[in-house]
């Protein structure tokens, strides 16, 4: 049988009949909703020829097995925020099986082709994202803090990944996982606004960018808000003022999608009547390109030295988290790009501001790429989330064709 993409649609359609409310998608990870979603997939592929394995990091793998065991990739995750969209992740996934389906049902393939279903790339319930992918990608290193995690009602980690069969100091095994992997892709809702914008269904995904994301300790001192005059102050929130509208401007002249916000800053005492003493800020920044990631933050470290002068005040800078850019693979980006032109005429690239399983299989140094299909007004994490039914089906035609391409370009190799 030919590939059958409006499928895909009643099945994601299906899905969330099962496992959604009125609030929206409810498969948080380590959930029995995500349980019976998961039962789901299972289902629909039952009929195929698969070999079928849950990993100790709790991933499941349906296996095509191919004249050569060197295996092709197809990722996704059917967890979801809690009140989440109907696509994010599983989109990816159902639209894998109907890949997967067209090629076990065309014979043995000349390559092994497999399907992933991730665990717990949202972290909705635990904080912590990428579960099951940093542990294939061998990338986990936080089992101690992952051991002293607890949900809402008091359930440890530990605990709720227990129940599905998953031991925290075995999970990293599920590196084996990767051992044969020679190329990974991944379909997935852009979950942001730019091919909208274009008015184009699909783009291919060069990376995901790298983050930095600081708190700024402003320094000033409080004083009466009637008796200070303004010459005298040493205002605290003054300085945190200028750089969050200086950091725009990084953003504008550093261009190719920088992105930087101010995401919060709490100032103390916080009384009407008093100069602010201390500004606690927050600050993240994005960008594709590593040596301009550095420079934007070079720049506002920079920039924040002369606002404290300016203003009489002090800063210091405390770092909260990083990660390098993620780029995809050359090739694949190149055959995806072709998948699409062949699909929708026109193909764009595009960064991913969001991290997806993806990076950690790129990262463990699999050959990566992502396609993306344009999200309806740019929404995610929401019930609002969609997307046009005639761009779902050619997101699941050119998956297609992409993995046609990889296979041939993994058996030639
Ligand atoms: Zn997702």
């Amino acid at each position: 049988m030919a590939l059958d993409p409006a499928r895909v649609v009643t099945r994601l359609q299906e899905l969330r009949e099962l496992t959604g409310d009125e609030n929206g998608a409810q498969r948080v990870a380590w959930t029995e909703t995500w349980a019976s979603a998961r039962a789901f997939l299972a289902a629909s592929l039952a009929d195929l020829p698969l070999e079928v394995e849950r990993d100790p990091a709790g991933n499941d793998w349906y296996t095509l097995r191919g004249a050569s065991d060197r295996a092709v990739l197809i990722g996704g995750h059917l967890d979801s925020v809690p009140n989440g969209g109907w696509l994010d992740g599983c989109l990816n996934l159902l639209a894998g099986a109907e890949v997967l389906r067209r090629i076990a049902e065309e014979g043995t393939p000349p390559v092994t082709v497999r399907l992933v279903d991730w665990a717990d790339e949202e972290g909705a319930r635990f904080g912590r994202s990428l579960f099951g992918s940093s542990a294939a990608a061998g990338s986990m290193a936080d089992q101690d803090e992952l051991r002293k995690l607890v949900d809402r009602d008091g359930v440890s980690l530990p605990e709720a990944v227990g129940a599905f069969g998953v031991d925290l100091d075995r999970a990293l095994e599920a590196r084996s996982q990767l051992a044969t992997a020679a190329a990974y892709l991944e379909l997935h809702i852009e979950q942001g606004p730019v091919l909208e914008s274009m008015s184009l269904p699909l783009g291919v995904v060069l990376g995901t960018f790298g983050v930095e994301r600081w708190r700024i300790r402003w320094t000033g001192q409080a004083a009466h808000a009637g008796s200070t005059p303004m010459d005298r102050r040493r205002d605290a929130l003054a300085g945190a003022a200028k750089l969050a509208l200086a950091i725009r401007e990084i953003a504008r002249e550093t261009g190719d999608g920088a992105v930087c916000t101010s995401g919060g800053v709490v100032c103390r005492p916080g009384i009407v009547t008093s100069v602010v003493e201390t500004a606690e800020q927050l600050l993240d920044q994005r960008h594709l390109d590593a040596t301009k990631l550095a420079a934007m933050l070079a720049r506002a470290q920079e920039l924040s030295r002369q606002f404290a002068e300016e203003e009489k005040i002090e800063v210091a800078w405390e770092k909260i988290w990083a990660i390098e850019p993620i780029l995809f693979d050359e090739t694949l980006i190149d055959l995806c790009d072709e998948a699409i032109r062949e699909t929708a005429g026109t193909s764009h690239r595009l960064p991913s501001g969001p991290l997806h399983d993806a990076a950690e299989v790129s990262r463990a140094g699999v050959p990566t790429v992502m396609l993306f299909v344009q999200s309806l007004r740019g929404l995610s994490h929401t019930k609002l989330e969609d997307t046009l039914q005639a761009h779902l089906e050619l997101s699941v035609a050119a998956l297609d064709r992409l993995a046609d391409r990889t296979v041939a370009h993994v058996t030639g190799g």
